[in-house]
């Protein structure tokens, strides 16, 4: 690998029209614009509130940028575009904030529906859960810090539990693998007891289930470490999604007021050692880990696609899959998927007011010009100047 693969601009953007290519150009342009995505982001929420007729503008612009559609059937002429350029799909119901046990019934039906339609579509090879979407964050925070349940909590879990297991089986009938999402450390820890034992369940010969392992946090090398040594212990195959994690302010803000050592690691630097080492520890290990890399940083990949050539491990192995969100980061995407590796886009879906939360942090993430967005831009304007557009 002399050359940066991920510089290929026509791969990048195989898909998108001239027209498509500029309205991203706009985007990105926008959303470099911290004050303008602050303004935004407030104006919009209450335009919605206030039903004034922004519906329209936002569809057009940011949503469809980072959403497949409204419903999950509006999203599958796009999952199938992005399949036949090697691209899989995860569907995900990008519902957020439900806090009863109706709403959290509801999600898991839409998650059977969604199990069984991937288990129809060679597209769709996986689905994805966020446990905070299917129990409340209070129970899942109680458990994980051992305090007593009441008899009605205790009754509140077991539900939870019964979901989680039903949502688990479904996927195995059907052979779709399930990615639970990583959230708070303050509720982590029951979540990874549960979907431990989810995986010693059903990862029996193959990884269908997948817990999501949060590198920013300090003690994850330790984590993946001991799930392992258990795995090895009790016979059973591992499935981790690594990504940096999505909520470091919340954590350091919350570690601060409540006085305790701060679980986020010191910087960025050290942030991305640990991702490294993580991703490492199971490219060494993949006859028992499976792993899939969720990331928009071009090192880490790099240096996953490296380990994988040096060890000549076939780019299409199922044993590695590299993940990105939808709208964000096509160079990686698209090119992967050209040099034969196992790529995925996570599809968020839903109504627009409902999904307006993961957009508007899209937005915010987006807004730093030094980082990714900066790249996305320079990429996006490469590929207009070689289309001459
Ligand atoms: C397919 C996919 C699935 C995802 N699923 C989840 C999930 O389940 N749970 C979840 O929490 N997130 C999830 N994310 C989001 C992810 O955690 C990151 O927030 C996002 O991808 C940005 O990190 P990066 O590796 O792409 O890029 P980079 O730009 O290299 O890294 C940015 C990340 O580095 C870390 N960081 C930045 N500054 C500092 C600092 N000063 N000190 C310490 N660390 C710092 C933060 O985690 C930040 O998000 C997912 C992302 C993808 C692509």
């Amino acid at each position: 690998m002399n050359e940066n693969p991920f510089n290929n601009t026509a791969n990048a953007f195989s898909l998108k029209s001239d027209k498509e290519l500029k309205k991203a150009h706009f985007i990105f342009t926008s959303m470099s614009q911290p004050w303008l995505v602050q303004l935004g982001s407030k104006a919009t929420m209450l335009a919605l509130k206030w039903h004034l007729p922004v519906k329209g503008i936002i569809e057009d612009t940011i949503f469809q940028q980072f959403c497949g559609g409204t419903t999950d059937e509006d999203c599958i002429p796009l999952v199938e575009k992005m399949f036949e350029k090697g691209v899989s799909s995860i569907l995900d119901y990008s519902v957020e904030g439900k806090e009863n046990e109706a709403d959290f019934d509801a999600v898991v039906g839409k998650k059977l529906t969604l199990i069984h339609m991937a288990s129809d579509n060679n597209a769709l090879p996986f689905e994805v859960v966020k446990p905070t979407a299917i129990g409340r964050f209070y129970i899942w925070q109680k458990k994980s810090e051992k305090k007593m349940l009441t008899v009605p909590e205790e009754l509140e879990w077991e539900r939870i539990y019964n979901r989680v297991d039903l949502l688990c089986k479904t996927a195995v009938d059907n052979d779709i693998a399930l990615l639970f999402d990583g959230e708070e450390t303050w509720m982590q820890d029951a979540a990874d007891d549960l979907i431990g034992e989810m995986m010693r369940k059903y990862n029996q010969g193959k990884a269908y289930i997948y817990n999501t392992v949060q590198c920013y946090r300090h003690d994850r090398l330790d984590y993946i470490m001991e799930l392992y040594e258990d795995a090895k212990a009790n016979n059973y195959i591992v499935g981790a999604k690594i990504v940096r994690g999505a909520y470091m302010e919340k954590e350091r803000e919350r570690a601060k007021n409540y006085n305790y050592p701060s679980p986020i690691c010191v910087d960025k630097a050290a942030t991305d050692t640990m991702y490294n080492n993580v991703m490492h520890y199971i490219l060494d290990r993949l006859d028992v880990i499976k792993l899939c890399i969720g990331t928009h940083n071009e090192e880490s990949t790099l240096d996953a696609m490296r380990v994988l050539s040096e060890k000549e491990i076939e780019p299409n192995t199922n044993d590695v899959w590299f993940g990105q969100l939808y709208g964000m980061s096509d160079h990686l995407t698209f090119n992967l998927a050209a040099l034969g590796h196992n790529t995925f886009k996570i599809l968020p879906f839903g109504p627009i007011e409902d999904v307006m939360p993961y957009l508007i942090r899209r937005a915010q993430e987006n807004t730093s010009v030094a980082g990714q967005t900066g790249r996305e831009l320079a990429l996006i304007k490469q590929e207009m100047k070689r289309r001459g557009i």
